[in-house]
């Protein structure tokens, strides 16, 4: 009998434990299961719209799709639909790759205010994310703070500044581009915590900041070190990496403020400690930091800056599932290097955390594949014949991957002129393009 496996999620992580399953010598069945109709999780609805090329690896996923012995069940919730439980007792093997869905808090005053979005939440609004379209974000405000260092927070801020121009060839929906297009943002702060050292965003994504068709970067040079200091551990890779963002820093010094309409201001040593208003957001109050042993400690000078949106880039972090062993400190599933229980696996971010690129989940999907292969010899489960009952006597709509490319399709035909495809951003219109309503 195969080896019957259920992989729950199908962003990276999930297709590439597919993959690896896929081209094992052994006799599998790959059945994955996914909550929303469209599959590919963090590539459609996280990278950046207007990271197009790293959005390419969904054609692997689409060859993995097509191998005989994968099907794709989307719009099917673990949870309301089937719960793991179940699905445990169907499927030798379960492997979730449900990713950190959920944005980490600030642990700050006011964090609760109308006016502070998540990045998940934002990230999710502009590409068209269905549990987002509603979120109708505030853009009036000339000021807005992105809290954060990372890639998430400087793929937030350069959507925000971009022009309709830069952001018509992407797959930005719409309405979230009229609506940024309409928006009275001029002056993004990105907000650090640490220093410039520190920053954990990387060097392309840095540099594109200073290539944008009408926002200057700035950046007070009085603050960029000279060079990494030689105390810090780190591998002579990581200091050749943060010596080319502090090159790039550099060169954003001489640009003028008035040189565009809009302008990043890269702020570091400042750590938010409230936001301010009453039931709206009216502005931030932070502190200056040192980093003192790798940490930002607070100086005891503060100051204010006035705006009513605030969008925290912070990391991410699961809430687990039920049934699954997880530590809700870490916000990640426990697991012995991906083994969670009899027959049940972790893979990706709810393994180890949101840390790292698209391709790092590759080695995350080949370890889950060798230890499913190593723990289970033989298939003794009925697999996708009791799913497929299951979800029948629950009426479920599923959505295969056949389904799947012909709403690909439709998203392509739509395209306004030059982008590669206009999202269909809600489940019951996916649902009615499918089914010809
Ligand atoms: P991240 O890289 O972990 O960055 C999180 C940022 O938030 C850090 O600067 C961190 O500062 C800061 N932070 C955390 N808690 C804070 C607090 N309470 N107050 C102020 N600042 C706080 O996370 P991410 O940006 O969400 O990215 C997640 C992963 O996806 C990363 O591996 C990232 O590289 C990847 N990604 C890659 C791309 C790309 O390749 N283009 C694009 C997007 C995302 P500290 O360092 O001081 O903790």
């Amino acid at each position: 009998m195969p080896i019957r496996v259920a992989i729950v999620g199908s962003g990276p992580s999930g297709f590439y434990t597919a993959e690896a399953l896929a081209k094992s010598d052994a006799d599998c069945e790959i059945d994955m299961i996914e909550r929303l109709p469209a599959p590919h999780g963090l590539i459609r609805y996280g990278v950046a719209p207007d990271h197009q090329t790293t959005k390419n690896v969904s054609r692997n996923f689409n060859k993995t799709a097509a191998r005989d012995e994968f099907r794709y069940y989307g719009n099917v919730d673990i949870g309301s639909d089937v719960s793991l439980d179940d699905l445990r007792g169907m499927y030798d093997a379960v492997v979730l790759a449900i990713g950190s869905p959920e944005d980490n808090k600030l642990g700050i005053p006011g964090e609760d205010k109308q006016g502070v979005i998540g990045s998940a939440a934002f990230v999710g609004w502009y590409n068209g994310h269905p549990d987002f379209v509603e979120l109708n974000p505030d853009l009036a405000s000339a000021n807005v703070c992105v809290i954060g260092n990372g890639n998430v927070a400087i793929d937030i801020a350069r959507l925000l500044v971009k022009t309709r121009e830069e952001l018509s060839p992407s797959d930005i929906t719409n309405d979230s581009l009229d609506a940024l297009q309409a928006s009275s943002v001029t002056d993004v702060f990105m907000l650090g915590r640490r220093g410039p050292v520190e920053a954990k965003f990387t060097n392309v994504e840095l540099r594109e900041m200073g290539k944008l068709e009408n926002c200057a970067p700035q950046i007070d040079g009085s603050i960029i070190p000279d060079a990494v200091p030689e105390d810090e551990d780190m591998s002579d890779r990581d200091r050749r990496l943060r010596e080319r963002n502090l090159a790039t820093l550099r060169e954003f010094v001489p640009r003028q403020p008035d040189e565009f309409e809009k302008r990043v201001h890269f702020q570091f040593y400042a750590a938010p400690r409230e936001i301010l208003g009453g039931d709206k957001v009216e502005g931030v109050r932070l502190e200056r930091t040192e980093v003192v042993d790798g940490r930002a400690v607070g100086t005891g000078e503060f100051f204010e800056i006035e705006t009513s949106l605030v969008l925290p880039a912070v990391g991410y972090r699961s809430s687990g599932l039920e049934g699954l062993p997880f530590n809700d400190d870490w916000g990640v599933a426990i697991s012995d290097e991906g083994r969670a229980g009899e027959g049940l696996y972790v893979v990706g971010w709810i393994k180890r955390g949101p840390t790292g690129v698209i391709g790092t989940n590759r080695p995350d999907g080949q370890e889950a594949a060798r230890q499913i292969l190593e723990d289970i010899s033989e298939g003794t489960k009925p697999g996708r014949a009791a799913l497929e009952a299951a979800l029948a006597a629950k009426g479920t709509r599923i959505v295969n991957y056949q389904d799947w490319l012909r709403l690909d399709a439709h998203e392509k035909a739509e395209a306004r002129d030059g982008a590669p495809r206009e999202k269909v951003i809600t489940v019951a219109a996916m649902l009615e393009v499918l089914d010809g309503g």
